[in-house]
């Protein structure tokens, strides 16, 4: 006797409750919520998210303590706004570092700049916020919103079939999805098997993180250093915690790695200087191979891409989930707006609307994180006066500065 399969339909799947998919089912489920309490009477958005790892059950949420080696991300004070919007901000905010200067620099060379969140008349450039942290105010959020969880679940296949996609799940069950967005950050296969090409350059490069303490307060400054090995940056966690983002060249961050603390404490301090004062501790060492990769197709009727899986940047200027975000309140925006309209999820018409928001944003973030990394990598003596200039003159015109400083803070669109 054959297994009868469960066979579910929905409107939009959602493939990856990493950070990107986690808060798409959010900002969806916010949605719904909002028409529920208005008594909106159309047949409510039916949203599953599908997700391999298990979530922290809510004791293990509830006895959370940042730990010395808890990775963090960067979150612009623009993503800021979009948390509070998904009703998560208040959560977040607990264990959340103000970045409230940042210092650039390059080494061997005289110009620095600074930005400073006074100038701009706000409390802060940016937040320093662990992953996991972020993870767990995303998965307490979603409990109370009307999104299905399909979790530990994995998706085994994914076809298009008429009026959407058809997702195999490893329990067996079968998924209609009139939208499927694809959040997997690049990690499925899924992308390559529908014959989505994506353009992919390597830095030759490796970055090492790792969470540092340093000697004095780090008052909200935020660092980051060029060196002729790549980019370093020095970013605010609790206390004296400091998390450290140091790109090496290939096949050169090996013998970093190896090193025991004393002596990478040593290095590092010769690399990045004393503008921080002395490095005293280092926690576990996690390793990234850089490359630029961006999906040649970012939609197609019923499906959409987002987060990693549509574009991974190289990390130096935290911009890589802050892009990210701003793609999934579009695509929930886009939804919104096709619903008020009777349009669904998946149509075309919905999908396009969403790119259209989308292209100039991606393009402009993607130039700006490749080109910072180019023009400081470029190993050319005649640039390197340039360079510096180039970072005095920033220092010096205002306008400028505080240019860049929307760009860093994702409020530049
Ligand atoms: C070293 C480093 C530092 C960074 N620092 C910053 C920063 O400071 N600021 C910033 O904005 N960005 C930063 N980024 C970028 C940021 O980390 C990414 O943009 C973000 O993590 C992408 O999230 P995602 O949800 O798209 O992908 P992921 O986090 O990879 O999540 C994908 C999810 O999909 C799930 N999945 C995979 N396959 C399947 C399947 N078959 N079925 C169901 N689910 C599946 C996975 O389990 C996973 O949970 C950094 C990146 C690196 C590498």
């Amino acid at each position: 006797m054959s297994q009868i399969r469960q066979s579910t339909t929905v409107d939009v799947a959602i493939i990856g409750g990493g950070l990107v998919g986690a808060s798409l089912a959010c900002a969806l489920g916010e949605a719904m919520a909002a028409e529920r309490e208005l008594a909106d009477e159309r047949a409510p958005l039916r949203v599953t998210i599908i997700e391999p790892q298990p979530l922290p059950s809510s004791a293990e949420a509830n006895a959370y303590q940042p730990s010395f080696d808890a990775r963090a991300s960067a979150i612009a004070y623009g993503s800021r706004r979009h948390f509070e919007r998904l009703g998560v901000w208040s959560a977040m905010a607990t264990e959340a570092s103000a970045i409230r200067h940042i210092h650039v620099s390059e080494r061997g060379r005289l110009g620095t700049t600074r930005l400073h969140a006074s100038e701009l008349g706000v409390e802060a450039l940016g937040y320093v916020i662990p992953n996991a942290w972020m993870g767990r105010a995303l998965h307490a959020r979603l409990e109370s919103l009307p999104v299905d969880w399909r979790c530990p679940a994995r998706v085994e296949s994914l076809e298009a079939e008429s009026g959407g996609y058809r997702l195999v799940l490893d329990s067996g069950e079968v998924l209609h999805a009139g939208l499927t967005v694809l959040a997997d950050g690049g990690r499925s296969g899924f992308k390559e098997r529908l014959g989505i090409e994506s353009d992919h350059h390597s830095y030759e490069q490796t970055a090492l993180i790792a969470n540092v303490e340093v000697s004095r307060a780090h008052g909200g400054w935020a660092f980051e250093r060029f060196t002729r090995e790549g980019p370093m940056a020095l970013l605010p966690l609790g206390g004296r915690r400091m998390e450290l983002v140091w790109t090496h060249r290939q096949g050169a961050f090996d013998e970093t790695l190896a090193l025991s603390d004393g002596a990478f404490l040593e290095r590092l301090q010769r690399a990045f200087g004393d503008r921080a004062g002395r490095f005293r501790q280092v926690g576990r060492r996690h390793t990234y191979p850089l490359s630029l990769i961006t999906a040649r197709e970012t939609i197609r009727p019923h499906l959409a891409i987002l987060g990693n899986a549509a574009h991974a940047l190289h990390p130096v200027a935290g911009q890589g989930f802050n892009l990210a975000l701003r793609g999934v309140m579009d695509l929930a925006d886009a939804i919104g707006a096709a619903r008020a309209d009777g349009v669904a999820a998946g149509d075309p018409r919905t999908l396009a609307s969403f790119e259209a928001r989308r292209t100039a944003d991606t393009h402009r973030i993607v130039r700006f994180s490749d080109g910072l990394i180019r023009l400081f990598g470029i190993d050319h003596a005649a640039l390197g006066p340039a360079r510096a200039a180039g970072l005095v003159g920033l220092n010096a015109l205002g306008p400028l500065r505080r240019t860049l400083a929307r760009h860093a803070m994702g409020i530049e669109r």
